[in-house]
């Protein structure tokens, strides 16, 4: 068989080096077609076909030579070659703490395209689509996963999703941790795809949101987390690593009682001797989650991801709710720092555990606990687990009954009352001491030690006064219990939008009331007078729903349709005079969309759809003409020739265009 156009520089490369066996395999078994490619190889690939150790040195040492003459000629040589960071602080990486610019090691697997068959989509995130997937081993065992691939989209620089893809990939590579999400590899494929551990019970944020008749997550299992999540990102600090993005939307349930960490797309490696990363350029951040650095200087340390990781156990506490929900962007640094406000605390979390959350908040990062003193400091305030012995039915009281388990969230020794959470109901509430043994005890008048010291040092605006409930029961209300959608946290910190920029969060209940919504739209908003001249961070440009920087429609130019040669379908197929995800011919439409152009979101088919009239055949044609025209540096009218060559076959149209020398 000839050798395809392609790869013959493969070819000629282990010709020279009588290595031309190997020619067949690498090109089919590890799917390399371009020397870049050899960048996910790891030795043991390479022994899987046969070649052994010098074989792999010399190879190695012809490709550094082959591709020092090469000149960069595509987005994935340059985005492979160009992982390092936008640092501003000198960068020397400490010997001890890798750097992601210095790619260590090879890829854990490459896995061949054909091998992994996806599924049901699990979910969207910045620059991909997740998939549920299986993936079939060499030994023909097939074992679950989930499949990121890289989305093309239509808006924003493709090469800063491009790049935050490859970086993800080149972080997960590199870590192992029980609670850290596993990348199992890549698929070279078009689009790239991540093949990762799959976390069956999706992300913990859907849980702790997840509508009746799904119970609440127990108060103890909650506890059980936060020291998994201290431990998981201990662990990634010590690789060297700061996360810039924990939130529960990026904590997944691989179990019930197990949590992972995952979506590193905007972990960074901390540079110079301060331990810090810079942002060098205007780039999205989740600004709710943010400490007072991070949003006034761009700068984060593992001291920032402790302050996420406080917003995150207020989060787990309030059922899912969104921090800082009606407070305007631009007033969070201002609250923050000028008032001094801190989140207050949710009813089911002990006031040691809040104790624990105000120091992760102090304003200098030097005054918060590390990680690995979170971990000792969680297992002290830990709450202690009890048994009723006596029925409680005194009003505003909670109920209880002998032998339900009972979770104990404040009592100290000499209190007469306690609060806690009954297992069996999940109500929690005040009830009085005497009606509870503890599990080690047996005796109801056993207390359980004062592990933590209520919060005193932080002042807490808006903080509930903990210690009222003290002289009088008080059921507390059941976790909310807030029925939105993930896709509203997609809005919030998906688009990451700046807290200095002054844009509403996105429909579905942003973080701006509706009152201000308007204001800023119409005129412009009042800046206040302490904040640097200019944001630091801009909104995502991806983002569809910043009113104030309004993308343009997709696709882009009006003239799109005509360029690509895509029909008009008549007006009367669009449902108007209301929402059109409510119409279920509409939804269909949107789904056979979204089935016909791999890799694309709901929104964008929905965009196209638009676009196209409602013709889903002409949306499908825009949408993978779009798809190619980001994936090279052709035109849209060659895209448009190619895919028709190609009798609109994506993958063939871009294998053909990545071939092209
Ligand atoms: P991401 O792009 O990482 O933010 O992922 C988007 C969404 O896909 C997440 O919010 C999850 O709901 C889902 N998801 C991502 N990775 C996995 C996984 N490994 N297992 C199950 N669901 C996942």
């Amino acid at each position: 068989m000839l050798p395809e156009a392609s790869s013959l520089w493969l070819l000629r490369l282990l010709r020279d080096m009588q290595l031309a066996q190997f020619y067949r395999p690498i090109l089919e078994e590890l799917n390399v077609t371009r020397p870049e490619h050899f960048d996910f190889v790891r030795p043991e690939d390479l022994d899987s076909i046969g070649m052994g150790r010098p074989a792999q040195r010399r190879l190695a040492e012809a490709l550094k030579r082959h591709r020092s003459g090469i000149k960069a000629k595509n987005w994935v040589y340059k985005i492979l070659g160009g992982l390092a960071p936008e640092q501003k602080e000198s960068p020397p990486c400490p010997d001890s703490s890798p750097c992601l610019h210095e790619p260590e090691g090879g890829l854990k697997c490459l896995i061949p395209e054909g091998a992994v068959c996806r599924g049901e989509l699990l979910g969207s995130g910045c620059f991909g689509v997740v998939h549920r997937g299986l993936w079939t081993l060499p030994s023909g065992q097939s074992i679950p996963v989930a499949v990121k691939s890289l989305r093309v989209g239509p808006e924003g620089p493709v090469g800063t999703e491009l790049g935050d893809f490859l970086r993800e990939v080149s972080v997960m590579m590199k870590l192992d941790h029980p609670h850290v999400l596993r990348l199992h590899g890549l698929v070279l494929g078009q689009p790239l795809q991540m093949v990762m551990e799959l976390a069956p019970l999706g992300s913990l944020h859907a849980r702790l949101t997840a509508p009746a008749p799904t119970p609440p997550l127990p108060v103890s299992l909650l506890c059980l987390f936060l020291r998994q999540l201290a431990g998981a990102m201990a662990y990634l600090g010590s690789r060297g690593l700061v996360h810039r993005d924990l939130a529960t939307r990026n904590l997944l349930l691989a179990s019930p009682r197990t949590i992972k960490v995952a979506d590193f797309g905007l972990v960074r490696p901390l540079g110079g001797a301060r331990g810090r990363y810079v942002m060098g350029g205007p780039r999205p951040i989740p600004y709710a989650w943010c400490a007072p650095e991070s949003l006034r200087q761009g700068a984060f340390s593992s001291a920032s991801d402790v302050w996420m990781f406080g917003v995150t156990l207020w989060e787990m506490f309030s059922g899912g709710e969104e921090p800082w929900a009606g407070v305007p962007p631009y007033l969070i640094l201002h609250r923050l720092e000028k008032d001094r406000a801190r989140l207050p605390r949710p009813p089911l979390c002990s006031r040691a555990l809040y104790s624990l959350a105000l120091r992760c908040w102090a304003p200098h990062p030097a005054d918060r606990p590390s990680f690995s003193s979170l971990e000792g400091l969680l297992q002290e305030a830990r709450v202690s687990e009890g048994r009723c012995v006596r029925e409680v039915t005194e009003p505003g009281a909670l109920r209880m009954e002998p032998g339900d388990p009972i979770t104990i969230i404040d009592g100290s020794p000499d209190a007469a009352t306690w609060r806690g959470q009954n297992g069996r109901t999940f109500k929690a509430g005040s009830f009085p001491a005497s009606a509870v043994a503890l599990a080690d005890s047996g005796s109801a008048l056993t207390h359980p030690a004062h592990r933590g010291s209520p919060a005193r040092r932080e002042r807490c605006r808006g903080s509930p006064d903990g210690d009222r409930e003290k002289s009088k029961f008080q059921e507390l209300p059941p976790a909310q219990r807030r029925k939105e959608p993930l896709q509203r946290m997609r809005g919030i910190s998906k688009s990451l939008e700046s807290v200095l920029s002054l844009g509403p969060r996105p429909t579905g209940g942003g973080s701006s009331p509706p009152e201000l919504r308007h204001t800023r739209a119409s005129q412009g908003p009042p800046r206040p007078p302490d904040l640097p001249p200019r944001p630091l961070f801009v909104s995502s440009s991806s983002q569809p729903t910043q009113p104030h920087k309004v993308p343009p429609p997709w696709p882009r130019e009006p003239s799109h349709n005509h360029r690509t040669g895509v029909p008009r379908a008549s007006k009367a197929t669009v449902p108007s005079g209301g929402p059109w995800s409510a119409d279920p011919e509409w939804q269909g439409k949107i789904k056979e969309v979204e089935l016909s152009v791999h890799g694309v979101t709901y929104q964008e088919c929905q965009v196209a759809l638009r676009a196209a009239g409602g013709d889903v055949a002409s949306a499908v044609r825009s949408l993978k003409v779009e798809q190619l025209f980001h994936l090279s540096d052709l035109s849209r009218a060659d895209c448009l020739r190619i895919l028709q060559r190609h009798q609109w076959d994506l993958s063939a149209a871009s294998r053909y265009v990545l071939a092209r020398p």
